[in-house]
């Protein structure tokens, strides 16, 4: 909308509720990136947050431990309570054989996002929580029917477990996610995640004449002023 100042600085953040006034929300976290800009509009309205680490899918560990240590350094800064589950990739795999070849948004991304919102409905259930999202859709890389159906399946089979299918991206939320990792300087992820998505990935960069990704090495770099 013009006029409105949708930078991080000058965003007047509306103050967000609960769908059902549920209190405790367990929010399913991919990476920081994702995660940054909706913790940072969950805090801002003061609606009880935990981050919940639960990515099975990613490939190789190290990378998985990247993109760990990354959202753990955020959630610090913001004092905002971080679960590190397992990192049960065996399992993933199990669950994932016979969809090596899909491509993403595909069935193999149906099973993975429904495994990761399972683990977190259950997660949810067992903590005294009564609300369950995730950072997943806020990327312009996913599809939002996709996650938000994965996540009423698993939110249904959970009793008193809601699910919130808030779109994030919308009102300047994909720009200040954007703005939000320069700032930070955040890990920058080239791949979805699961080693096919890195594979399929290459395959692609290969045929534009790129050079394949390096992991581990790139950064959101700062081009923005100051916030504080
Ligand atoms: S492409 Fe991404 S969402 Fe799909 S299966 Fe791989 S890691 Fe999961």
């Amino acid at each position: 909308m013009a006029g409105i100042d949708y930078s991080l600085k000058g965003y007047q953040r509306p103050k967000l509720t609960t769908p059902n006034g549920e209190k405790r929300l367990l929010l399913h976290s991919c990476c920081a990136p994702c995660a940054g800009e909706i913790m940072q509009a969950l805090i801002a309205s003061d609606i009880d947050t935990t981050l919940f680490f639960y990515n099975p899918n990613i490939h190789p560990r190290a990378e998985y431990e990247l993109r760990k240590k990354e959202n753990i350094r955020f959630a610090k800064k913001l004092s905002m309570p971080f679960i590190d589950a397992d990192y049960e990739h065996k399992a993933w795999f199990e669950r994932t054989q016979g969809q090596e070849n899909e491509p993403e948004r595909g069935k193999r991304c149906t099973t993975c996002f429904d495994m990761r919102f399972e683990v977190s409905a259950q997660y949810a259930q067992s903590h005294g929580f009564d609300l369950i999202s995730s950072t997943l859709g806020i990327s312009r890389w996913k599809d939002m029917k996709q996650i938000n159906a994965c996540g009423i399946k698993a939110a249904t089979a959970f009793e008193g477990i809601g699910y919130w299918d808030f779109n994030w991206r919308k009102h300047g939320g994909s720009a200040r996610m954007l703005e939000l990792s320069k700032h930070e300087e955040f890990y920058q992820q080239e791949y979805c995640g699961c080693v096919y998505s890195l594979r399929d990935t290459n395959r692609w960069r290969t045929s534009q004449g790129r050079d394949k990704i390096k992991r581990g090495v790139k950064f959101y770099k700062t081009a923005i002023q100051s916030l504080d």
